[in-house]
Parts: C-alpha cells; structure tokens; sequence
C-alpha cells in the first residue's frame, strides 16, 4: 500500500506520521512536512502499529450469559437487539435518564459529534459525560471565566521558542509528550529561561534553568505569592491592565498577605526563589505560562489557573505574540472532545445547553424542536456515582473509556458499575471495564477509521484510513446508528465521517469553537486549521486575543481567588502526600500501550525519598503498601531523591492508583482531586 499520511493514536500532541505496508506488515514512518512535530516521534507513536495485530484483539459481540456469567460470542445483530431492547425498557419504566452514556477524550471530533446527538435526541438522556472532565476540565472552566472561551494553547505551540521565559506549572511535558521538548531546547538555546513547578524533579525539571519544588496542591499559594512580588516589585503592566483587563483591584487587595516568607510556610519555596522568580518574569519581554494536569487536578483546579492566569495577566502578557497563558491538553483529542457535546452541559461548537439561542440552532440542524433537548446532566463523576442508585441511570454505554482504570476513587465507582442493570462497553480489546460489561462490541480502531482530531493548539487535523478493520469490527458510528434505527429514532444519524463532520461544522456555525469553515479538503491542503474558522474563506485562527478576548467587552478577567490546599491533608495516621502521574511508555488507562511488547510495562511502583523508604525499612525494589483513606496496593518502592521527603508518587497507568485517589471535586469544573490525599506507606 502507499503510505497513508495520519496521525498518531495517543497524545494531544498528535504527530503526523506515515502508515506505510511492508510485506506483511504495517509499519510507522516519519512525515516530516507535518509541521507539529517535524518527523519527531516518542517511542510510543513509534510502536504504535503494534495495536493493529494485537492478538487479543476483539472481532466478535460478546454477550454475558445469564446461566454461567461468562461471555458468549455473539452476531451483531443479536447483541444490538438485545441492547436496544434494555434501552428501550429501562427508557419505558424509568424515563430516559435511565439510560447513561460515557464517552471519551480520545474519540474523534465526528464520534464525540454523534455520541451527543445519540444522547440527546435519540435516547432522550442528559446522562452524558465523559473521561475528559477528569483531564483539562478545570483549565477550561478556568480559560472560559477568564478569556471569554477555552481554547488550551490559544497560539501555535512552536511559538513558545520565541517567548523570553516559560513557566511549566504541573506538567511533565519531556516524559508526557516528548516531541514537544524540542521547542524549550530552541527556547534556550535562544538565550530564553525554562521554569518547572513540579512536587517531583521529573525529566522535564532536569531540562529546566529554574526548578520549583512545591508542597502537593500549593500551586495556587505560589501564584499568589509571585503575584504578591510582581506587585512589590513594581512589574505590573498597568497600561494593558488598564486597557484590556477588569478585576485586577480586587485581585491586588487578595494577594497583599502573600508576601514571600508566608508563601514559603504554604508551599515549602523558599522566599528568596518566589522573589527571584517575579524579578524573572517581571523583567522578561515575552513569558508563557502552562499548566497541565499537576496544577489542574485538584479540587482547587480551576481557582489555581485562574491564579496562574492572573500572574500572565498582571505581566500584560495574554493576547500579545509570543506570550500569554496556556493549557498542554493530555488526551489525543481532549480539546475536540470538550467541544461538540459529550459533556453534561454542552451542544456542539463549544455551546451551553442552557443557552435558549444554542438550543434552537442545534435542534434545527438535528431537525428536532429545541424542547425536546434534555437540559444539563451530571459530571462524570457525579454521574458514575449515582449509577443503579434511586433515581439514577440503570443502564449505561460506554465509548471510548476504561473507568475502572482512570476514575478516581476506583473501587466505589467499580461497585457503582457492577449495580447496573446493562453495561456495554465498545472497545477494541477487553479492558478491564468491558471485562465487567454485559454486552461488548467490537469497534475500530485509529488507522482503520478516518475521522478529525483538534489538537492541543485548537489546530483540526484529519487521521486518515490507512487499513481495513478486521472481519467482524463495526465503527462507533455504525454502532450508534444501529441502535437509533432499533429505537425508532426520530433523528437521522449519519455513518459516513466526512458527512458527520460537514453536520458539525454546520451545528457549531455562530458557537465560540465554529468549525463551519472546516473541511476534509482544507485541512489535508493545510496541514490543519485553526477554530474559529467560521467561513470557508476565512484562514482559521492560529493566535486568539490579539485584539480582544472573547468576553462581551472584549476584555481579560481576573479573579481574585483564595488558596485552600488540597480536601485531605496528611494526619498521623495518613502522614504522607499521594500524588499521581505518568510515565514516558505508557498513556492514560494502559489499555492500548500495555499491551505493546516494544514498551516497557514496568507495573506500578511508588516513589519515595529516601528518608521516607528508610522510615518504613525498605530499599528500593522492595515492596510496600500504601494505603489511603480509600483502599490499599502493594508495589515495588523506588527510591529517589527527585521527590519531596513529605510526598510519594503513583504512576496511574495500571489498576491500584486510582483505588486510592480522591473524589473530592472542583466546584467549577466538577474535576476530581486526583493530585493530592494524605497516604501512609508501610512494608508491603
Ligand atoms: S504519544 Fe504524543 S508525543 Fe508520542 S508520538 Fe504520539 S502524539 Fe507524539
């Protein structure tokens, strides 16, 4: 076969690669042209083929038997009728919100498009949320509050090498999404100053001028300290607060107890560093702050980028070249998938469905009436949490997710999905929450399917088909319009990629992320483009704010927040901080990379400092239990210096992390406080 220009199936950095046939295999190649990643690749795009002969590999529906309460293979159309007709009978008995949908931040813009649409005007439901409310929720409610609309980097990502200094609050971008490493390198090789806020020296802080080592959950408090410093320090750019900004005199009042040495008890920065970091920022020309998910998953998230954003803000930073605030999205498609309607309060184009106006343009393109859209539903927490309770769903479809891995407080929600009536789960091999489901459907995969991706920088990118699925596989599209068709649907659900994505650019027509300049052919003649794109001859917008933010008057807000720390803080009995993360091999749930031989599948481990493993008695290698409030895993102990002596470090990729992570939620964003518990380690 020629090779098939696409994309990577992981991260929101989503490189362009070549699929290309050799012999019997299909092997990854460089695409140099394409100007995100330049041919860069982590080993895990690299690797990536691999998924596409994975043994285990799901080909067939697989019903559970009632009588043995193992799985039967099944036709299509026997698990399909099966399940509309549960669907149709828990909708009869119980009302629609009987009946839950759960998506997923990796699901193209076109699924993630028609799971909203299935949702709303085809089951009726507003029980729709999705895995990535647990990734860059808190960001974007914080990005909306501030600039009027969330875009994650509101400029292209290669323009960080221009920026004077760069501020990483929370993410470990050299292990998370490699490629992307190269811009800091540039960044000071031109002379510019890399800063890290991270509770662990990761392999991102070792690439940094300036490293920054807080207490888990006090990225806020920093904020605020170095706000306090700008402020004293006579750095704030008072024309362009003045012109292009409200708030700030509240937010000056707020910060005036955070002087250095109260900072310094908060977060365990010294001082001196706080005040060394605002005269740094202060003096520089250009700075760039980005947050990830270190600073964002907590339940302060979305008050912390808001603190952060203030900080860019006060410097007259956001909405000039080369500068301004940012968010490094995780998931391969977590910007698209936040836009088009899989959240519990969204309509396609970035668009709230409380909003009267929003209502009836995408009832009109649905051919609907507006009152028969449900209203705003649960979050994805709240939501599993209320599953086979009183009044809550009884039945749920899961696309694209493996819960049982990624959701916080693990066990419970476990439960919670083992009390439903009918779980189905569509998944490409048998994860661990299609390993509890009632009915599984085999669907395609990345390379066997084409559809648009919306990177991290907003830029619409198209993965292209590059192989047919196996015998056997349906899309999530077919799946979904099979069902409709089963259920009498009064809409009409299209199976044809191209087809869903000119209907999505036309329901996002007039929303804050307008897709409806967008098509297949521009973005293949461009190598992407920009939302908002609202014409077929408007260029797209690869640098929002030059001129105004997206407020009603065009300008910035600030906010003036108050540190709280994280909901549960170290006691005697949980003395240590738990926080959680990533490791370079592997990506979110395990469910693709665990299963590919080439990367490496240590299993889980918990870093400690050395003083902490000589407390409990153990040497690196050794295992030990770490318990939370929650529940307990055992795991080998890795001994390191790069982590404070008050915190130990998780990576979630495997089951066990996240049976010990909080729940505790944002009250904005509804984000789970993944980031920081109080834990306590002993032998295992
Ligand atoms: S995982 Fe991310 S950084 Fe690595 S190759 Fe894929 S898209 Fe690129």
């Amino acid at each position: 076969m020629p090779a098939t220009e696409t994309h990577c199936p992981y991260c929101s950095l989503q490189c362009g690669m070549r699929l290309a046939r050799r012999g019997r295999e299909t092997v990854v190649e460089t695409w140099e042209e394409f100007p995100v990643n330049e041919g860069a690749m982590c080993r895990k795009g690299w690797t990536s083929a691999a998924l596409l002969r994975d043994r285990e590999r799901l080909t067939t529906p697989l019903v559970r038997d009632p009588e043995t309460g193992s799985f039967r293979a099944a036709s299509w159309d026997e698990a399909l009728d099966l399940v509309a007709a549960s669907l149709h009978g828990h909708r009869v008995q119980h009302g629609p919100d009987a009946v839950a949908v759960f998506g997923g931040g990796g699901l193209t813009n076109e699924k993630a498009y028609t799971l909203g649409k299935f949702a709303r005007a085809v089951l009726g439901t507003s029980m729709i949320d999705y895995n990535g409310r647990w990734c860059m929720s808190s960001a974007a409610s914080a990005g909306t509050r501030a600039f009027g609309v969330d875009r994650g980097l509101p400029f292209p990502l290669a323009d960080v090498e221009q920026a004077d200094v760069v501020v990483l609050v929370g993410s470990n971008l050299a292990e998370t999404m490699p490629p992307a490493a190269r811009h800091l390198d540039r960044l000071r090789e031109r002379g510019g100053r890399v800063v890290v806020v991270d509770p662990r020296r990761t392999a991102t802080a070792e690439r940094a001028d300036v490293f920054v080592q807080p207490v888990p959950g006090t990225d806020l408090a920093l904020a605020q300290g170095i706000l306090h410093a700008v402020i004293a320090g006579g750095w704030v750019d008072e024309e362009y607060v003045e012109e292009r900004t409200t708030g700030f005199d509240a937010v000056r009042r707020s910060v005036t107890t955070w002087w250095p040495e109260r900072t310094e008890r908060v977060t365990g920065v010294p001082a001196e560093q706080v005040r060394d970091l605002a005269r740094l920022l202060g003096e520089a020309q250009r700075v760039v702050v980005l947050t990830a998910r270190g600073a964002e998953q907590h339940a302060q998230g979305s008050d912390t980028v808001l603190a952060w954003i203030d900080v860019a803000l006060a410097l007259g930073q956001c909405g000039r070249p080369y500068s301004g605030y940012g968010c490094l999205t995780g998931q391969g498609n977590g910007q698209g998938g936040r836009e088009h309607g899989q959240k519990a309060d969204q309509l396609p184009g970035y668009r709230s469905i409380e909003d009267p106006a929003a209502r009836e343009h995408v009832a009109g393109v649905w051919g609907v009436s507006p009152e028969s859209l449900p209203g705003k539903g649960k979050s994805a927490y709240e939501l599993l949490d209320s599953l086979g309770t009183d009044g809550g769903p009884k039945a749920m479809l899961v696309f694209g997710s493996n819960i049982v891995v990624s959701a916080p407080n693990a066990h419970h929600v476990t439960e919670r999905l083992d009390s439903l009536d009918l779980l189905v789960v569509a998944d490409v091999v048998m994860s661990e929450t299609a390993a509890r489901a009632d009915v599984v459907l085999p669907v395609t995969q990345w390379a066997e399917e084409t559809g648009t991706m919306t990177n991290l920088e907003g830029r619409v990118i198209l993965r292209r088909k590059a192989l047919d699925p196996p015998d056997g596989v349906r899309s999530d599209l077919d799946v979904m319009a099979g069902l409709a068709e089963r259920l009498g649907s009064p809409v009409h659900l299209e199976t044809d990629p191209e087809r869903v994505f000119d209907e999505l650019g036309r329901a996002s027509a007039g929303g804050p992320a307008d897709y409806a300049g967008i098509s297949y052919e521009r973005v293949t003649a461009e190598h992407g483009v920009f939302w908002p794109c609202p014409t077929r001859d408007h260029a797209g917008t690869p640098r929002m704010f030059l001129d105004r933010f997206a407020t009603p008057d065009g300008r910035a807000r600030f906010h003036a927040v108050t540190h709280r720390g994280p909901a549960e803080q170290p006691s005697g009995e949980y003395p240590l901080h738990l926080t959680t993360g990533r490791v370079l091999a592997q990506y979110q749930s395990g469910a693709q990379t665990r299963r590919i031989r080439d990367l490496e599948d240590t299993g889980p481990f918990v870093e400690m400092h050395p003083l902490v493993a000589s407390r409990v008695g153990v040497a690196d290698g050794e295992r030990v239990r770490l318990t939370t409030r929650r529940g307990a895993m055992t795991a080998p102990a890795r001994v390191s210096e790069s982590i404070r002596a008050d915190t130990v470090f998780v990576p979630f990729h495997w089951v066990g992390a996240n049976q010990l992570t909080n729940d505790a939620l944002d009250p904005a964003s509804r984000m789970p406080e993944f980031k920081a518990c109080a834990a306590a380690v002993t032998r295992g």
